[in-house]
């Protein structure tokens, strides 16, 4: 079997694959009301929230478009704090819709400045909300979310957050941070496929969606929840994938929100460790900005970061990610999120200290 140690999608577990080879059932029915009742009641524990929690059929990317035509009108300032490829991926979209976009860029490998938060919202009171990126996907980049929020809350703005890449893996409480809009997809680290992008909503946040005009129709929040009071989803929902969140919550919740958060620290110290040793450099400037659900490596000098996880792959059967944007070609990256085992990790450290000879490096 393949080790599949890419940032998502991630590998499922057996007890998920199985369940969704059962018969499609009708989605107005009392059987997927249940389900999907159940479902989003699970959702909030690991989101650790009382919000409003949506589950609708789309990748995350769909949740972000959510996300901001849902609370925002065109011709609203939002503040951008960007550090990679998913942090202007979500200032993109806003843009497109219309709102004004202030940017803020971290250089690359760096986390958000809370202060140039601060300065930004300090200088222009105009600004009404605020996009971040908890886990930069792209950089293995988690930003001080704890800190921005507190900082976007002084200000009394909107926080907006992708935690596509972290929710369900890494701590990030909605409630206790008062994050407005927070958004993941099943296929990181909720150990399901592709399909689905779960996205809570504040009290805040639906006052804001009551003004706002920014245009919706497949996304529109309002016919979320009506339908979800009666358990259901405005359209088809896919409903085989919501099977298999239906059984990755409930194994998530048996090991325990804390022991999830904690498995991950524990890789992704192990996979540091385990580079670090063969003498290859971390992208991420500072261990402790370092992603617990993705590690972003710079290959050593000379070598080919692309070649070398081709051989990683048809050899040893591990798949790595390569880099994206304006990294491509130049890092790789290992995912260590959603079903992953400290021998899954081993295995990776082992075919890349057997890869990189063969590439020019001799691992120290
Ligand atoms: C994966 C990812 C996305 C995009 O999700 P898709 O499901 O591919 O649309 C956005 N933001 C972050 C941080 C991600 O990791």
């Amino acid at each position: 079997m393949e080790n599949l140690r890419i940032p998502g999608p991630t590998p499922c577990p057996p007890e998920v694959l199985q369940v969704m080879t059962k018969q499609m059932i009708n989605h107005r029915g009392a059987e997927f009301a249940e389900m999907l009742n159940g479902v989003t009641a699970n959702l909030k524990t690991m989101f650790q929230t009382k919000n409003d929690v949506l589950c609708l059929t789309g990748s995350g990317t769909g949740g972000m478009e959510t996300a901001i035509v849902n609370v925002l009108s065109p011709g609203d300032k939002v503040l951008s704090a960007t550090c990679g490829v998913f942090g202007d991926r979500f200032a993109t979209i806003a843009q497109v819709f219309g709102a004004e976009v202030v940017s803020i860029k971290a250089e690359m490998g760096r986390a958000v400045d809370v202060g140039a938060i601060k300065a930004a919202l300090q200088k222009d009171a105009t600004i009404k909300a605020v996009l971040v990126t908890h886990n930069e996907t792209s950089t293995g980049v988690t930003n001080d979310l704890a800190s921005i929020a507190r900082t976007a809350k002084e200000f009394g703005k909107l926080l907006i957050v992708d935690a596509i890449s972290s929710l369900g893996s890494i701590d990030c409480p909605v409630d206790k941070w008062q994050i407005d809009v927070a958004i993941t997809g099943s296929q990181k680290g909720w150990m399901a496929p592709p399909g689905l992008t779960m996205l809570s909503i504040s009290e805040t946040a639906w006052k804001a969606h009551a003004a706002s005009k920014m245009p919706k129709v497949y996304w529109d929040i309002t016919r979320a929840k009506r339908y979800l009071e009666r358990g259901q989803t405005p359209w088809t929902p896919a409903i085989s994938v919501v099977y298999a969140l239906s059984i990755s919550l409930n194994m998530m919740l048996k090991e325990g929100l804390q022991n999830v958060f904690a498995r991950h620290a524990r890789l992704a110290e192990q996979t540091r460790k385990g580079v670090k040793a063969m003498g290859l450099k971390l992208l991420p400037v500072e261990e402790k900005i370092a992603s617990n659900t993705v590690t972003a490596i710079w290959p050593p000098e000379g070598v080919d970061a692309d070649k070398m996880r081709k051989t990683m792959r048809d050899k040893y059967r591990v798949v790595l990610s390569g880099g994206q944007g304006s990294l491509e070609g130049k890092i790789f990256r290992i995912g260590h999120l959603g079903l992953c085992s400290e021998k899954d990790i081993e295995d990776t450290l082992s075919a890349l200290r057997k890869s990189l000879p063969e590439h020019g490096y001799q691992p120290k």
